[in-house]
């Protein structure tokens, strides 16, 4: 399976993110990707290694979450 493919299980093959776009949830220095499969649009996943995000970046629209700014401007609350 390639790195911009995910597996489909109601589709039961590897199958390209709808748009080529998908979150990346970076947790506990490991990265889950979601998006939705461009077959069938049923929500689907992946876990990669965090170090393979530039990778994957390059092939697909990724919302990484958190954003890796660390400088990013917080939020203020009015
Ligand atoms: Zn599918």
């Amino acid at each position: 399976m390639a790195l911009d493919e995910f597996y489909c299980l109601a589709c039961r093959k590897a199958r390209k993110p709808a748009e080529g776009f998908a979150d990346c949830t970076v947790k506990d220095g490991r990265a889950m990707l979601t998006a939705l499969c461009e077959v069938c649009e049923v929500v689907v996943h992946k876990p990669v290694s965090v170090g393979r995000i530039p990778e994957i970046a390059r092939l697909l629209d990724l919302m990484t979450t958190p954003r890796p700014l660390p400088d990013a401007p917080a939020r203020k609350e009015a």
